[in-house]
């Protein structure tokens, strides 16, 4: 399971939960679905989720006469990998390319949730499997986000498009989206300040940005991703419903899941925001951003 080592904690608390309700059943009855929902209530998959698991898992234990311990496992992991899939039978998990030149990525998300970081890893992620990639540093809010980002930059030898600090980060996305055109990059990640302290403020400044970039590239951003970190919890919940309500966000990239014992978060992400979490961070290095793959996700849990 590639999730092994960046789901220890979250096996050791989730993943714990679950287990030792299922090595104390004797039979299937109500105490059984309370502890059940309690058990993922306290792994941070929210009470809608929970709820409408348990009641689902009810429903599906008397349906398949589950009775054993081995039988209700099953079932339960059966109906969290369905229920994740299910709300997003629209959607793909991959990132969505331009058909022909270059693919831009836009990344959103509060400062500290890891946006430097996530496309430092993928930079070199999608420059291994051959693409040429360009990077733009458009957080000039942020005091070293430049820097940062061109720290990458020379780590992946991937160019970094940059401007002044305090500058305009249109200007910068901008120059960025000229050159990705006119020197054939096949994949062009803008960097952005995860301003939050103001709804309009930050509509107005994605807006400007996405429409830099689709008077240059028509069916551009082909993505936005928004960065969320796992460790906090409910609060990437609330994070993420305000960026939603700002700009269309198009996937989710839920970093440090491995600094958490409670992931059941990329199950509520799921189901009360219906965007897909297309990658997941499972600690620092560049082979630890991962595809997130649900039902692998939820056997993780119970090894
Ligand atoms: P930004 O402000 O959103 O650009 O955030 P950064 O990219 O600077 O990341 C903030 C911190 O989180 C850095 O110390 C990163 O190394 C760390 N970080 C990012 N992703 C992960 C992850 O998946 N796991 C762990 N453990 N740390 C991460």
């Amino acid at each position: 399971n590639k999730y092994e080592q960046g789901l220890a904690k979250t096996r050791t608390g989730f993943g714990a939960r679950l287990n030792a309700l299922l090595a104390n059943f004797r039979h299937v009855d109500e105490d059984f679905f309370e502890n059940l929902e309690e058990a993922l209530i306290e792994s941070d998959v929210g009470f809608e989720m929970a709820e409408t698991l348990s009641d689902q898992l009810r429903e599906e234990v008397k349906l398949q006469n589950a009775k054993n311990k081995q039988a209700v496992t099953n079932v339960i992991i059966e109906k969290m990998v369905d229920l994740y899939e299910q709300q997003g039978k629209d959607e793909h998990n991959e990132i969505n390319f331009a058909p022909t030149g270059p693919t831009v990525i836009l990344f959103v998300g509060v400062n500290g949730v890891g946006k430097t970081t996530t496309i430092g890893k993928m930079a070199a992620m999608y420059q291994q499997q051959g693409k040429k990639v360009l990077l733009a540093a458009a957080d000039t809010f942020r005091a070293g986000a430049i820097q940062q980002l061109q720290v990458w930059g020379k780590r992946d030898h991937v160019p970094v498009v940059t401007g002044p600090e305090k500058g305009d980060p249109a200007a910068v996305v901008f120059d960025a989206v000229e050159r990705a055109k006119q020197e054939n990059y096949d994949i062009l990640f803008v960097d952005t300040a995860g301003r939050l302290q103001n709804k309009v403020n930050l509509m107005n400044e994605l807006a400007k940005m996405k429409r830099i970039i689709s008077r240059e590239i028509p069916d551009a951003p082909h993505e936005v991703l928004l960065v969320l970190d796992a460790t906090t919890g409910q609060n990437a919940l609330s994070q993420a419903k305000l960026f939603k309500e700002s700009t269309d966000v198009t996937g989710i990239v839920l970093t440090k899941l491995d600094g958490t014992a409670r992931g059941g978060i990329v199950l509520a992400i799921r189901n009360e925001l219906h965007l897909p979490v297309k990658y997941v961070g499972l600690g620092e290095k560049v082979s630890d951003l991962q595809k997130f793959d649900a039902s692998e996700f939820v056997y993780g849990l119970f090894k």
